[in-house]
């Protein structure tokens, strides 16, 4: 069991503690192996969309699945090894050195699947401790105390996830719905427990309200969680107001724009709000705009694969997305190459690293 003191300054892969020096170009919100049904998969109304939900994904359904990424089971579930080594070890081929695979409780994390995608890659893997949203819990967290919950997350950074002795390196992502759930607000504070007592950075995924990000930083603000280690996840796709984007930061955390790379100019209503994805382009205007306020050091970004069709395999830009086109977009407008550089090596370098007391 590690302590407190063997964890601060480094970071933790699943092979073990590494110097955050060789955390190097860092995805900082990615999946490899999950299924993300469980409580997020919604079963269309009509006939003719449930066959498609039901197909695996295919070319011929691709263009529906653009608009639909949440209506089918196949696209939702990264369940084959090998297709995980194949997509990820594009990120390697083009300069990527670190994943963080933010699956855990609730997304079918899968600790010795992540080690073999490492061994194979050569990536540092840093996987994620804790609970997903409230509706993939597992039954027997409504009778858990918060210290109960803590000392589990803390297991899982100190000891390893269950009995394999695979140890995460982050808290999260913790899932937040809205309105927030009872269950959801005990896990925030034990997370600030757990955070407490071995260092670990915490990623945030909240629901798209800006009432609900206010809520969910007000209680880590209370529960006394380290704020400077904690990231507010998916900013850019949200449509969040700009004085709450002021509040994230002005608390201290990192704010997430993770969705480089996904479907742009989709409109739809997901919980009663109306979501406008982004382009890329919009969102590195929108990075721009953080950077002249003053927010360079506080600035995350990744592509968040979540959907099959996100994978090269599938049509999709892929991990290699954010080093293979995105930088070089930041260029085009204008960022600096010590600015590109703070967001994709020195931010997450230094979110990962675990504190001292
Ligand atoms: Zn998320």
């Amino acid at each position: 069991m590690l302590k407190r003191s063997d964890l601060a300054g480094k970071a933790q892969t699943v092979f073990g503690l590494i110097d955050p020096e060789s955390l190097g170009i860092t995805l900082p919100h990615e999946h490899l192996l999950m299924d993300l049904t469980k409580g997020c998969f919604i079963e269309p109304d009509t006939a003719s969309e449930r066959a498609l939900a039901h197909q695996p994904v295919r070319m011929e359904n691709l263009y529906w699945l653009h608009t639909h990424w949440i209506n089918n089971v196949d696209n939702m579930q990264f369940l084959d090894l090998e297709l995980a080594i194949k997509e990820a070890h594009l990120f390697k081929r083009a300069g990527g050195d670190t994943i963080v695979e933010v699956s855990n409780i609730g997304l079918s994390r899968d600790p010795q699947g992540l080690v073999s995608i490492s061994r194979a890659t050569g990536l540092n893997i840093i996987m994620g401790a804790g609970y997903y949203v409230g509706s993939s819990y597992p039954p027997d967290i409504a009778e858990k105390s918060e210290k109960e919950i803590a000392q589990s997350i803390v297991r899982e950074i100190t000891v390893g996830v269950d009995n394999t002795g695979i140890r995460a390196g982050i808290i999260g992502e913790i899932g937040c719905s809205k309105p927030l759930e009872a269950d959801e607000k005990k896990v925030l504070r034990a997370c600030a427990i757990a955070q407490q007592q071995t260092g670990a950075p915490l990623s945030i995924h909240p629901s798209p309200d800006d009432e609900l990000v206010h809520e969910i930083v007000k209680i880590l603000q209370e529960a006394e969680a380290d704020m400077t280690h904690t990231v507010i996840c998916h900013c850019d796709i949200f449509g969040l107001a700009p004085d709450t984007l002021d509040t994230i930061a002005d608390a201290g955390c990192f704010l997430e724009y993770d969705n480089f790379g996904q479907p742009a100019g989709v409109i739809f209503v997901f919980q009663d709000r109306l979501i406008e994805t982004p382009s890329d382009v919009q969102r590195i205007n929108a990075i721009i705009g953080l950077i002249d306020k003053g927010y360079l050091d506080q600035i995350l970004i990744s592509s968040d694969h979540c959907y099959k069709q996100l994978f090269v395999t599938y049509g999709g830009y892929g991990y290699a997305h954010v080093v293979r086109e995105v930088a070089p977009w930041m260029k085009l407008k204008g960022m600096s190459d010590e600015q590109i550089h703070t967001i994709m090596v020195e931010n997450p370098k230094r979110f990962l690293t675990f504190t001292a007391i």
